[in-house]
């Protein structure tokens, strides 16, 4: 199909949309199907949380075998929910900082300690500052030290 592109209409593809397995693409480039080239590829941003959110499953199931609970109900524990929180962050966190992978990194890591804060252990120095900040923490934060600011 990639090959035929060009002679049979005229058109060559740019860009590649990926689930998260690369063989394809790989491949394509590789076969050099347009010569020097190359093919971009794209991931599908649903696919990618979907597999962080895959990856912690299969973490709690792992240590299930070896006797250890990461799963449960009490506070801390990698529960079901949590597991969705930090593949809902995941996910904001890339589609907000796309193309730029620093900013990426630094918003996902701020979701994870967003995510392991307590009351009395809170971890929210990461999280974005500001009244549209997506951290309650640091929206109630600035309505302490601005009490002035109208309350949304
Ligand atoms: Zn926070």
């Amino acid at each position: 199909m990639w090959k035929r592109s060009i002679k049979e209409f005229g058109f060559r593809y740019t860009k590649m949309l990926c689930d998260g397995d690369s063989k394809t693409f790989q491949h394509l480039n590789e076969e050099k199907v347009y010569g020097p080239d190359m093919i971009q590829k794209e991931e599908c941003i649903n696919h990618i949380s979907k597999r962080l959110g895959t990856a912690l499953r299969n973490k709690v199931k792992e240590w299930k075998v070896k006797k250890v609970t990461l799963g449960g109900k009490k506070p801390g524990s990698l529960k079901e929910t949590t597991i969705t929180k930090l593949q809902n962050y995941y996910r904001k966190a890339v589609k907000d900082n796309a193309p730029d992978v620093n900013k990426m990194k630094k918003s996902i890591f701020a979701s994870l300690y967003h995510c392991m804060s307590t009351d009395s252990k809170p971890q929210h120095s990461k999280c974005p500052v500001g009244e549209k900040s997506w951290c309650f923490f640091q929206r109630a934060l600035l309505r302490v030290r601005h009490p002035n600011l109208t309350k949304k």
